[in-house]
């Protein structure tokens, strides 16, 4: 570990990331697409050896459009998804000449149609539907049950192909689903894959067979718990359920849009401890990295596990901590009742499995800088 950096930053491994990539790239077939889901992490050096090892960008913003462009991602493996895509956002990625956007609203359709007669091109569409199966994950991380911002009802999915049909600025070419994040068991993913299969006969009984694109959106989760012992994802079983389960029809493709499980593991939070301060009840360790660089704990309860680096050097015994950072917010606490080496002013602590959901989300409040990041 490099001691003369000045932190917070992020750290990113690329023997873990390419070892993930390479992992995702034996275990999917020729009928198997990856975009990464950018807004994980967009960090160039992070993108560069995902753009190599051949995936496509699925992106929710023009901002991620365009960063996606910019570091030489093929637009025609770049697909749009969001349920608020402004017009400048949709013209910037008619004229990149995206692969797909993903429509996750009837005025959208319209408006998109519009955009795209105006600017004398045909947008290819694929069809958001709400598939209402349950991730079992985080109620702020779930987006497939039926009540949901995002996303077209499935009572809905045939009139939109139909309107889709009419309109001379679009071309439909298949439907998109996404039921959550941080999905860790197969199950919710082999119910979506049966829940299509029934979607796919009711549109064959309709007469409507212009599907070409199964999109089954992202949420394979990660180990938080064993970043040591489980790094890389179980992307084989991920795959296999969908093969198994998925009733692709000949001229179809499948397409998936995975996040967090391409670069979760790669990445960790480096801090430096400023104060141990022993309270009556309990320690604090009071490190130099927060809210602000890590959002996550604060946001959604997560769980990253800490190494302190410098004790890995020597011999201590143990104590037990509050890891907390320097923000005014009560809520600016990494871990509670945390047991680590005897800790130390000045020593550097780890936060594992940082690499997806983290430097992304940085911010500035407290006018604080934003991490600064390295790959090795
Ligand atoms: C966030 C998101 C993803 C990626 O989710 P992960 O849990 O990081 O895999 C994929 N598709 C859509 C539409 C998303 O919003």
């Amino acid at each position: 570990m490099n001691d003369e950096r000045r932190t917070p930053y992020y750290i990113y491994n690329s023997k873990i990331l390419q070892r993930t990539l390479c992992a995702i790239n034996a275990a999917r077939d020729e009928r198997q697409h990856v975009h990464y889901a950018i807004k994980a992490n967009a960090n160039p050096l992070v993108l560069e050896h995902i753009r190599q090892a051949g995936l496509g960008v699925d992106c929710v913003s023009g901002g991620e459009v365009q960063r996606a462009i910019e570091v030489g991602f093929d637009p025609a493996k770049i697909v749009f998804a969001g349920i608020g895509k402004a017009d400048w956002e949709i013209r910037l990625a008619l004229k990149a000449g995206i692969g797909c956007f993903n429509v996750e609203s009837m005025p959208e359709l319209e408006v998109i149609n519009e955009l795209a007669l105006e600017a004398g091109v045909v947008a290819r569409v694929a069809l958001r539907i709400n598939p209402n199966v349950d991730a079992h994950t985080h109620a702020k991380i779930t987006t497939g049950l039926n009540e949901n911002k995002f996303g077209l009802a499935m009572e809905d999915m045939q009139p939109a192909i139909r309107r889709a049909s009419e309109l001379r600025g679009v071309e439909y070419v298949g439907l998109h689903f996404h039921i959550g994040s941080q999905i860790t068991e197969f199950e919710p993913f082999r119910l979506l894959a049966e829940r299509i299969n029934e979607l796919q006969d009711e549109l064959e009984q309709a007469g409507i067979t212009t599907t070409r694109t199964i999109n089954v959106g992202g949420g394979l989760g990660i180990d938080y718990e064993h970043p040591d012992d489980c790094p890389v994802p179980d992307f084989e079983s991920y795959f296999r359920t969908f093969r198994e389960a998925l009733q692709l029809r000949p001229h179809q493709e499948m397409h998936c849009e995975l996040g967090r499980a391409v670069v979760a593991q790669c990445g960790c939070l480096i801090s430096r401890v400023l104060y141990v301060k022993e309270g009556h009840q309990k320690k604090f360790v009071i490190c130099d990295a927060g809210m602000t660089d890590l959002v996550r704990p604060a946001m959604y309860g997560s769980y990253h596990q800490c190494d302190n680096l410098t004790a890995q050097q020597d011999q201590r015994t143990t104590d037990t901590y509050d890891v907390v950072g320097p923000i005014c917010e009560s809520s600016d606490v990494f871990l509670k009742g945390y047991q680590m080496p005897t800790t130390r002013r000045g020593d550097l602590l780890a936060f594992r499995s940082a690499g997806a959901y983290g430097e992304i989300m940085a911010s500035q409040y407290n006018c604080r800088s934003l991490p600064a990041s390295y790959m090795e």
